[in-house]
């Protein structure tokens, strides 16, 4: 047999195995369980600390705005996506307007950390896709409709600072407990 002969005989049988063993891969991944979902119908169950949609929230005692405009949030954003003009008032002040963009938001959760408040939490959703970016800049309307909507994650300004706080002298360290503890 020729040298060229020889060649070709090999690559030929280079591709059988090649072919093979691709088709041994297909046939044994065949019988698994899928480990993707149909989504939306099937939604998978996130994580307590998941970092999803931002939202506001209201007092669940008092039916009250829980963001008193103080404007931490705005100064601390890194890509400085959120915008808020406090409203004074007499008792209290509110946000007079709040707008996020949620497009351009890095999911840093440095606005839920400094809220005094726990106005501005995240949620255990990323459920907002679409087509025209303009439905990702967030009002403040939109964003209490956020927070009624979907399931809260577990951080809260107060128990993110918790967390973080360095231990008094003298002083046991008071953790929050995480979700699953
Ligand atoms: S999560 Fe981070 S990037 Fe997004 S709005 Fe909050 S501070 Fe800004
Ligand atoms: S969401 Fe919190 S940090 Fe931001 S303006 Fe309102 S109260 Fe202040």
């Amino acid at each position: 047999m020729s040298r060229n002969g020889r060649g070709t005989l090999g690559e030929t049988w280079g591709l059988i195995r090649a072919v093979a063993g691709a088709m041994g891969v297909t046939l044994r991944n065949l019988f698994r369980k899928p480990v993707t979902v149909h989504y939306p119908d099937v939604i998978r169950p996130y994580p307590d600390r998941f970092r999803g949609l931002l939202a506001l929230t209201y007092d669940p005692q008092t039916g009250e705005e829980n963001c008193i405009g103080c404007r931490l949030c705005e100064y601390i954003c890194p890509p400085q996506v959120i915008k808020v003009e406090m409203l004074k008032a007499e008792k209290r002040n509110y946000a007079k307007s709040f707008f996020l963009e949620l497009y351009a938001c890095e999911f840093c959760e440095l606005c839920v950390q400094v809220c005094p408040t726990d106005a501005i939490i995240m949620m255990k959703s990323f459920d907002l896709a679409t087509d025209d970016r303009r439905e990702l800049l967030l009002d403040k309307d939109r964003l209490h409709q956020l927070g009624l909507e979907f399931p809260p994650s577990w951080a809260t300004g107060e128990r993110l600072r918790a967390m973080q706080a360095p231990a008094s002298k003298g002083k046991e360290k008071v953790v929050p407990k995480e979700p699953s503890e």
